[in-house]
């Protein structure tokens, strides 16, 4: 009955969303600019990936925890963009979240041993899963969404692209929001699941994909999990990086992009946005091709 509730509860949630984005004007979700869900402005929010330094996290015993990545800081337009997308329904963020996260997993393409064009052997992006009573309320999982908007402009980059939902949350995982490190780690303890119908195929490159990454002890539970299945994770990509890595987040961001010219970065991530972008029945055809894994 509980289960029905929140099913129901997301329902409502989804089809409330959808007619106030009909009866609404469109602002950006992060600054409330009127025009488009997420600005040319906010968007350089997101740039060029940076390493978060250092991985706080062990994969387990003798296991040298991948690289993190992050395109931005979890502060300011961007969290609040964020936070929009995953708790506020706006899901019309998909598609440029999307598309962001395509461009910065493009440029760690000799990372992650995926490659563009014809020699591409392409990549898996495996979402980190949500408690499912949390993706029940908020409509679907947020991240799962993100990732396949970002295979759809991957694949229209030339690089081949598919999701692989591959973990899920087992019952009893409460929210982590406020817990410090040891506890997340606690409270995620084997609760990582494998879902044996989301495994990506033998070989194919992996990347694991977050919106935001805060002590690390999420995803790499996800690492763990993944490991335990024989599928290495060479890398970690997420939207943003809670400031809680030292050497910060900002300082590498800061080193990565030039204050003297700070549209140094943004000219070339504006072209890559324009031509990350698919139409939507592309996506929609992509979606469909994922829900049949080779
Ligand atoms: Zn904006």
């Amino acid at each position: 009955m509980a289960r029905y509730a929140r099913v129901h509860a997301g329902w409502v949630a989804r089809w409330t969303h959808a007619l106030l984005d009909l009866l609404l004007p469109v602002e950006c979700a992060g600054c409330g600019a009127p025009g488009a869900p997420w600005c040319p402005d906010c968007a350089v929010l997101l740039g060029p990936p940076v390493q978060v330094h250092p991985p706080r996290f062990s994969a387990g015993p003798g296991v040298s925890a991948p690289p993190v990545y992050a395109l931005g800081a979890y502060r300011g337009q961007l969290r609040t963009a964020l936070l929009a997308y995953k708790e506020h329904g706006r899901r019309d963020l998909g598609r440029p979240l999307g598309s962001a996260l395509a461009a910065g997993l493009v440029q760690l393409a000799p990372v992650t041993g995926t490659g563009a064009g014809p020699e591409s052997g392409g990549v898996c992006l495996v979402p980190v899963p949500s408690r499912r009573s949390a993706a029940a309320r908020r409509g679907g999982q947020h991240v799962t969404l993100l990732a396949q908007h970002a295979a759809a402009a991957l694949a229209n980059a030339g690089m081949e692209a598919a999701v692989a939902p591959a973990l899920r949350m087992a019952a009893g995982v409460r929210d982590s929001v406020g817990l410090p490190a040891a506890a997340r780690q606690a409270n995620l303890a084997g609760r990582v699941l494998l879902r044996r119908t989301g495994m990506p195929p033998t070989g194919t490159p992996v990347v694991l994909v977050d919106d935001v990454v805060t002590t690390g002890a999420t995803v790499a539970a996800c690492v763990a999990a993944l490991l335990r299945a024989g599928i290495d994770t060479p890398a970690i990509v997420v939207l943003a990086a809670a400031g809680c890595h030292p050497p910060s987040y900002l300082e590498a961001l800061n080193a990565t992009h030039s204050v003297e010219d700070p549209e140094r970065h943004v000219r070339p991530w504006r072209r890559h946005l324009r031509r990350t972008t698919v139409p939507a029945s592309a996506l929609t055809l992509l979606i469909r091709k994922e829900a049949r894994p080779p």
